[in-house]
């Protein structure tokens, strides 16, 4: 049976804490960079999809 892949990417999340109280923009940055190095949460969650919809910011594709 294959293993899923969740794994947690631990060096990279040490090295890239979210910033504090953080934009959209760099929240949306943040996700993106997230998905191509760790996979214990892939894709963008429900609640910034909606703030990049308010704010007319295109929703890049991410496999996930
Ligand atoms: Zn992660």
């Amino acid at each position: 049976m294959a293993k899923k892949i969740t794994s947690l990417n631990k060096e990279w999340h040490l090295a890239h804490p979210m910033p504090k109280n953080p934009t959209v923009q760099q929240r949306i940055d943040w996700h993106l960079e997230h998905n191509k190095h760790c996979r214990c949460h892939p894709g963008i969650p429900e609640k910034l999809k909606e703030e990049m919809k308010k704010l007319k910011i295109k929703i890049p594709r991410i496999p996930n």
